[in-house]
């Protein structure tokens, strides 16, 4: 049986935790988690083992990036299975902060990204979101000072946000994203998807047909903006409250009119009863 990871809650156990890595050269990989850990998840450890000598997990629900109306309180919380999903992946270590320790009495300093963070598109309908998520993974980057980290593409402009953090702090990590693991019915997997009723869960996989079907119309030469139309008709005739599905150039997330002018992503998030939902692809 795998050795269960070594847990730590404190920032002097941390760095007491990482302190041997570093002495014997061993390279770290971080994967950042709010737990609920599903497959999607485990994807990124799995990468994050063979890439690096030691993998470090972050489990922590961070309560800046949440708005107040927001699903903080009711996030799903599995420690247990958590557990044992990261023993099971030979996982080193869980740095698992409380809030507290993530944000002490008098904290005074919030990371404020732009670019990627303005985008019009996460940002546009969670304002408050990529402060929130800058932030805590600054601060991440700091405690746990990995050469690599892994995040989902799952979360695209999320992604692009942390790259940009990284870079524009000349902070020595390379940032690693990873496909998104999909249900056999290309439902992307997410801890959200627990809150769907049986229902909602059938209709769900329609928002990855609807990006497969606008991706290829766009490469089948129509217009971006005409098939995309078709796609938010389809998305709204499904019943989904379509916040937004867009294309825009895969780095920049600047709004693309042209294939020529890609590489192109296609983004979308659309709420199914209460449920809301994000998803991306390719082009
Ligand atoms: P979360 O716990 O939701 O903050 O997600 C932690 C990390 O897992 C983020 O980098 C997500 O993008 C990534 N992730 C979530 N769902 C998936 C998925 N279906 N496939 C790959 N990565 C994912």
């Amino acid at each position: 049986m795998a050795r269960r990871p070594r847990i730590v809650r404190t920032l002097p156990g941390l760095r007491r935790a990482l302190e041997p890595y570093r002495d014997a050269g061993d390279t770290v990989a971080l994967v950042p988690t709010m737990g609920a850990l599903h497959a999607g998840h485990l994807a990124l450890v799995r990468l994050a083992r063979r890439r690096a000598d030691r993998v470090v997990v972050s489990i922590f629900v961070n309560p800046a990036q949440f708005a107040p109306n927001e699903d903080f309180g009711t996030y799903p919380r599995s420690w247990g299975a958590d557990i044992k999903a990261l023993t099971e992946t030979k996982v080193d270590l869980i740095w698992a902060p409380s809030a507290q320790v993530m944000y002490p009495e008098g904290f005074a300093t919030r990371i404020a990204p732009e670019g990627p963070a303005k985008a019009g598109l996460e940002d546009k309908f969670r304002p408050h979101f990529f402060g929130g998520v800058a932030t805590v993974v600054g601060k991440l980057f700091a405690q746990c000072r990995p050469d690599i980290a892994l995040f989902g593409q799952k979360d695209y402009q999320q992604l692009r946000v942390v790259t940009q953090l990284a870079k524009d702090l000349d902070l020595a990590v390379k940032v690693i994203g990873v496909p998104t693991l999909r249900e056999k019915d290309g439902l992307a997997l997410s801890s959200r998807n627990a809150y769907l009723t049986p229902g909602e869960r059938a209709n769900a996989p329609l928002l990855y047909r609807v990006l497969k079907a606008t991706a290829a119309r766009i490469k089948n030469g129509e217009k971006i903006a005409d098939a995309l139309d078709v796609g938010r008709r389809q998305i709204d005739l499904a019943g989904f409250i379509l916040d937004y599905l867009e294309a825009r150039h895969a780095e920049t997330l600047a709004p693309i009119a042209s294939i020529a002018d890609g590489p192109v992503r296609l983004l979308v998030a659309a709420k199914i009863g209460r449920t809301r939902l994000i998803d991306n692809i390719g082009i």
